[in-house]
C-alpha cells in the first residue's frame, strides 16, 4: 500500500505528489491523464515566477517534476469509488473503473473541474482561437477589443464587469428573462458604459472567418428575431463542474458537487484530504491549485506521523 495515494494528476495533485515524495514515504499518483485543465490552455501568463508559457508545455514540466521524485504515476486510471477505512487508522481503497483497486494510508482527491459548453456550432472549432472560459486568464488578450460573455448567473455578470475594465465593450447574453446573478452585481454590471445587456437572447453560433472568432450569432426568444454581433472573443460562463460523481454517498459534497475542505485540505473523512479545482476551494487557478495540493500533502504527511505504531 502507499503513504499517500493522489487521484488526479492535473497541477493540484503534481504539487501534492512532489510534496509528499520529498518527505520520503511512498507515493502514487493515478489519473486519466497528467496535467489536467492546463494540456487544454494555450497561453499561460498568471503562474508567479514564469512570466509566458503554453499549456503543453507547463504540463510536461509538471510531470517531470513528478517522475523525478520517483512517484509511481499510473496513467489512464478513472476512479469509480472510494471505500472509507472500516475504523479510522485503516487503509483506504479506491477502485477504478477498469477493475483494478489500490490501497493507501492516506487519499488526496484532486480530480479537478471542467467547463460546460454551450454546444453551439464553432464552440470546439474556435476553441483557444477566441472562445474563452477563464476571465482571471484570457482578459488581458483582448485588451482593446470587443468581446461577449455567455451567461448572467453570477460568474457570468463578475466575469462582465471584469472584462469590462479591460476590454473595449462587452455584450452579456442571457438565455432566460432576467439575469440570475445578486442584485449587487447586476446594479454594477448596468452602471457600466461599455456593457449591452440581452436577455432571452439564446445563443446559435460563435462565427469565425475560419482561424479566429470574428462575431456571435443569438435568436431573440421574445421576438423570434436572429442577430449577430460583431466581436473578437466569447467567453462562455455557464457553469464549472467538479469531476466528483463518483465521490456521492462517500465524500461529503456541497451543492455544486464540490469537495467540501477545511483549510487543512481535510474532507470529513479521517484520512482523506482534497484540493484543487474539484474542492469548495474558491478561485479555480493555477496557482491556487498547485498550492492547495502543497497544503493537502502537508495536512497527509501530519495525519501520518500521528498514527499509532501498528
Ligand atoms: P485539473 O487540472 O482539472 O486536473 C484534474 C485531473 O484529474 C485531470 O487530469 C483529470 O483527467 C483527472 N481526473 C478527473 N476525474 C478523475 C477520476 N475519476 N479518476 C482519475 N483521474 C481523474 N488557470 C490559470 O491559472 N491560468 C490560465 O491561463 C488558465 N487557463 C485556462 C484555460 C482553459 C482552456 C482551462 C480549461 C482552464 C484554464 N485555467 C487556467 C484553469 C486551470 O487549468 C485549473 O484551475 C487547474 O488546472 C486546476 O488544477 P487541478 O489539479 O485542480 O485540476
Amino acid at each position: 500500500p502507499y503513504d499517500v495515494l493522489i487521484v488526479g494528476g492535473g497541477p493540484s495533485g503534481s504539487a501534492a505528489a512532489v510534496y509528499a515524495a520529498r518527505k520520503g514515504i511512498r507515493t502514487g499518483i493515478a489519473t486519466e491523464r497528467m496535467g489536467g485543465q492546463v494540456n487544454d490552455t494555450m497561453s499561460i501568463e498568471n503562474y508567479i515566477s514564469v512570466l509566458e508559457t503554453d499549456g503543453p508545455k507547463f504540463s510536461a514540466a509538471l510531470e517531470g517534476q513528478v517522475r523525478h521524485y520517483g512517484v509511481d504515476v499510473m496513467t489512464q486510471q478513472t476512479a469509480a469509488q472510494i471505500i472509507p477505512p472500516a475504523t479510522p487508522g485503516e487503509l483506504v481503497e479506491v477502485r477504478f473503473t477498469n477493475g483494478g483497486s489500490l490501497k493507501s494510508a492516506t487519499v488526496i482527491l484532486s480530480t479537478g473541474a471542467r467547463w460546460r459548453n454551450v454546444n453551439v456550432p464553432g464552440e470546439q472549432e474556435y476553441k483557444n482561437a477566441g472562445v474563452a472560459y477563464c476571465p482571471h486568464c484570457d482578459g488581458p488578450l483582448y485588451k482593446g477589443k470587443r468581446v461577449a460573455v455567455i451567461g448572467g448567473g453570477n460568474s457570468g455578470v463578475e466575469a462582465a464587469i471584469d472584462l469590462a475594465g479591460i476590454v473595449e465593450h462587452v455584450t452579456l447574453l442571457e438565455f432566460s428573462s432576467q439575469l440570475k446573478a445578486d442584485a449587487v452585481l447586476v446594479h454594477k454590471l448596468e452602471s457600466l458604459p461599455n456593457v449591452t445587456i440581452h436577455t432571452n437572447a439564446q445563443t446559435t453560433e460563435i462565427t469565425g472567418d475560419g482561424s479566429k472568432v470574428n462575431g456571435i450569432a443569438f435568436k431573440d426568444r421574445l421576438s423570434g428575431e436572429d442577430r449577430h454581433v460583431t466581436l473578437a472573443g466569447v467567453f462562455v460562463q455557464i457553469g464549472l463542474v467538479p469531476n466528483t460523481e463518483f465521490l456521492k454517498g462517500s465524500v461529503e459534497l456541497s451543492r455544486f458537487g464540490e469537495i467540501i475542505v477545511d483549510a487543512h485540505g481535510r474532507t470529513n473523512i479521517p484520512g482523506v484530504f482534497a484540493a484543487g479545482d474539484a474542492t469548495t476551494t474558491p478561485f479555480k487557478q493555477i496557482v491556487i491549485a498547485a498550492g492547495e495540493g502543497a497544503k493537502a500533502s502537508l495536512a497527509a504527511f501530519d495525519y501520518l506521523i500521528r498514527m499509532p505504531v501498528a
